[in-house]
């Protein structure tokens, strides 16, 4: 095992690995921005390095800084965390090159699936079922109205390099695609320096269901399950459930053995999430996510596993603690992503804050590194706090959401919990019907996003 972990990430994130470390009696230091110099995860870290100014640039994405804070601290691995440096196949090479472990999958996975069009055409190999569209990159408005004439519109413009919902342009009609073309390619441009897109099949109402794979160097690999996570906002999700409430277990067990057999396939190695659009019964691979996703503590509530533990341990070249067939999934689990922002105009809302209290009792989990007098920063994401809430089934987990999101205080920044608190209302939340268009479309209907 290893003699000290560097945790290269910040917020929630940071502390999330930093208590893996503590249960697995692993030394652990944290790196941090001055303007996390009061956070958590640096007062509860064994130890930390100050690794510059509040800038991520400067900061969190300072390769430079992070690997001489691994030299000066004395570690031998680094957990990238989720985001910041987390799927950059770069800073995993540059970290193996200075004889440290990235606890994390190979560069040539991190590379090839961050590369959305290579993800394609690995997943169609590796035998997943993909989206109609382009079987590759198109680069001209001819090769993208051949395209458009095969698989009919609406069609959606993606940039290969593509995330968080940006560069992506749909056009409606054959009339539309010359302008979602170069719109998507600029934007492309501009966010990821990278214009190249391709094009899929814009479907209509699907829902969003993803599956966790995990395989360590052994030969093992094991699916978890899915998790739902169509309560979006500008493809950004909200809130997540573990399970789907429309998979029959016949359907989970088939989507989850073809993305296990598809890691296995690819040689793949330590924890990632195969993420699919799923409209009338069928299911449409959409991109894969190298890292711990933000919503992994619902696969952990509902199957008792410790992912960031497995990863850790997997990075450590030891097997896996478990097999498929020891996998079971008990009772229904749902993430609330709490952000420092408005819950009607979604502007960010940094700030002072005065009291906190998380909600507590049975079933209830918090993610979260508030405390009374911290200051939620400007520079980062808005991610403040993840309620993850257990129920023995649905309507036990909706009854403790409810209770828990009126025991939960963030004063006095204004947070997404108020939005929570109107969505546990709703009936397509309640019965489960929403699709990846609901919240937009018609909870938050005076929101034209
Ligand atoms: P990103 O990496 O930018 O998050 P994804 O490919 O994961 O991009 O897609 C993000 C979201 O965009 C999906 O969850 C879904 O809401 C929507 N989306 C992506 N592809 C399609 C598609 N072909 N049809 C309809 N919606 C899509």
């Amino acid at each position: 095992m290893f003699g000290k972990i560097l945790i290269a990430n910040r917020g929630d994130v940071a502390l999330r690995v930093l208590r893996a470390c503590r249960e697995m009696n692993i030394p652990n230091v944290v790196v941090h921005s001055t303007a996390d110099a009061d956070s958590m995860p640096v007062r509860l870290a064994d130890e930390s390095v100050c690794i510059g100014p509040p800038a991520s640039a400067d900061s969190y994405l300072n390769v430079a800084s992070i690997i001489t804070a691994a030299g000066i601290s004395g570690a031998d691995a680094v957990h990238p965390g989720v985001g910041f440096l987390a799927e950059n196949a770069d800073f995993a090479e540059i970290v193996a090159a200075h004889g440290l472990t990235f606890i994390g999958p190979e560069p040539r996975h991190i590379r090839s699936m961050g590369d959305k069009v290579e993800a394609k055409i690995t997943a169609a190999e590796a035998g997943l079922p993909l989206v109609p569209g382009s079987p590759g990159a198109v680069h001209t408005l001819d090769e993208a109205r051949r395209v458009g004439a095969d698989v009919g519109y609406p069609l959606l413009v993606k940039a290969a390099s593509g995330g968080g919902g940006r560069g992506m342009k749909v056009a409606e009609t054959a009339d539309h695609l010359a302008e979602a073309f170069s719109s998507a390619r600029s934007e492309a441009k501009a966010a990821f320096g990278d214009d190249t897109v391709y094009l899929e099949r814009y479907l209509g109402q699907p829902r969003h269901i993803e599956v966790q794979v995990i395989a360590d160097c052994h030969g093992n690999v094991v699916h978890l399950g899915e998790r739902e996570c169509s309560i979006q906002r500008r493809h950004q999700k909200l809130f997540e459930e573990a399970p789907s409430t429309v998979l029959t277990s016949e359907e989970r067990a088939s989507i989850g053995s073809i993305a296990a057999e598809a890691t296995r396939r690819m040689g793949y190695l330590g924890v990632g999430t195969m993420e699919f659009l799923y409209e009338n019964g069928e299911f449409f691979f959409i991109e894969m996510n190298t890292r711990l996703q933000v919503e992994h503590p619902i696969t952990e509530a509902i199957t008792g596993v410790d992912l960031v533990r497995e990863q850790i341990r997997i990075a450590a070249g030891m097997e896996l603690s478990f097999r498929q067939e020891d996998v079971t999934f008990t009772g229904h689990a749902i993430e609330c992503r709490i952000n420092a922002e408005h819950p009607e105009t979604f502007m960010p809302t940094p700030g002072r804050i005065s009291a906190f209290h998380a909600a507590g009792g049975p079933g209830i989990r918090v993610d979260s590194c508030l405390y009374s007098g911290y200051s939620v920063p400007p520079h980062y994401d808005s991610l403040i706090a993840k309620l993850i809430v257990y129920g023995d089934d649905r309507a036990h987990c909706l009854a403790r959401l409810k209770r828990a999101l009126a025991e939960f205080i963030v004063e006095p920044i204004p947070t997404t919990l108020e939005l929570h608190e109107r969505l546990v209302d709703a009936p397509a939340v309640i019965d489960g019907s929403y699709n990846i268009r609901w919240l937009e479309e018609n909870f938050l209907s005076d929101d034209k996003a």
